[in-house]
């Protein structure tokens, strides 16, 4: 659905300058879920649709992110924004902030409300934050209710990699949030692994070059003194054989691309479902001595 939605405003979205990010964090085969197609195909793709209408310039980002037991889906923009005495008005049939008769903008003042009662049912609100001169958020929920094999083939094997990496394997972890990193800390120190910090891109090269032993790196993209693009294209050129595996909040295609560019052997979005992250790591592990 979000890879069709992408496809089909991407043209318009190019047409006007505007830059369309689509994020979507889970793997394909975790991200397929029972719901109901064409409502939620309507609600995103008027919810794009509104937000390139009224964005000139900036960006249009589209996604999800697993929040517990839900998928909270959004549609943001750097648009014109709406003025807090519309926030309630503009859900309802034929309700259009533009009034006067020569509006810039064209549309019928039915997609929201059309959006809203779809929402309501599946089950969740339609939840609008937007500041005039800023832009908009709209975001709701669905159940992440995956469809196909729900037992626990289905998930990744996290006991047999808490026993194949005990054994003292280290981490290097780049990242400059307190909490981010402590966070990170929690998760991985219960598969056994010991981890070292960087709270820069610089300070992860010299670590690098330091000689310290270190089997893989937790990149953080966007940290200051130098980021973790510069950061892993120098460590790749001291040590290529390293995994380094890049991680960045809202990420879009384009985050992506340069971070494979720049030598990270895989891309994880922030905030991470554990599992993923573990089986990530475990995955580049394993692929070296
Ligand atoms: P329309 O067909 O006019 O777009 P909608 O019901 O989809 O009808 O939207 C109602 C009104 O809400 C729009 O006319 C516009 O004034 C406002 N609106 C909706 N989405 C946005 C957005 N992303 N940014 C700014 N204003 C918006």
């Amino acid at each position: 659905i979000f890879e069709n939605i992408k496809h089909q405003f991407q043209s318009k979205a190019l047409g006007q300058n505007v830059i369309l990010n689509c994020d979507t964090p889970l793997p394909d085969m975790d991200a397929v879920v029972i719901t109901d197609e064409i409502k939620l195909t309507q609600v995103l793709s008027n919810l794009v649709g509104n937000a390139l209408k009224f964005t000139k310039k900036g960006h249009v980002g589209f996604g999800y992110l697993l929040k517990n037991e839900l998928l909270e889906l959004y549609v943001e923009d750097t648009g014109i924004g709406i003025a807090p005495e519309m926030h309630e008005e503009i859900f309802k049939r034929f309700r259009q902030v533009e009034v006067n008769p020569n509006r810039q903008f064209g549309g019928s003042g039915l997609g929201l409300s059309i959006s809203k009662a779809y929402v309501e049912l599946l089950g969740s609100n339609l939840v609008l934050r937007s500041k005039p001169g800023i832009g908009s958020m709209f975001r709701f929920t669905i159940p992440y209710k995956k469809a196909g094999k729900t037992d626990e083939s289905n998930k990744p094997p996290f006991k047999e990699i808490r026993s194949e990496y005990n054994n003292f394997r280290t981490i290097l972890v780049a990242e400059d949030e307190d909490l981010n990193f402590k966070l990170l800390v929690v998760l991985l120190s219960k598969i056994g692994l010991t981890i070292i910090r960087a709270v820069n891109g610089l300070e992860a090269v010299e670590i690098c070059e330091s000689g310290q032993p270190v089997d893989l790196v937790l990149m953080d993209i966007k940290m200051p003194v130098m980021d973790g693009y510069e950061a892993t294209r120098i460590i790749k050129k001291l040590r290529p054989g390293l995994p380094v595996i890049a991680q960045t909040a809202y990420s879009t295609d384009e985050d992506k691309a340069k971070a494979f560019d720049c030598g990270c052997s895989d891309f994880i979005s922030k905030p991470f479902r554990k599992e993923i992250l573990i089986a990530k790591i475990s995955e580049h592990l394993a692929s070296c001595p």
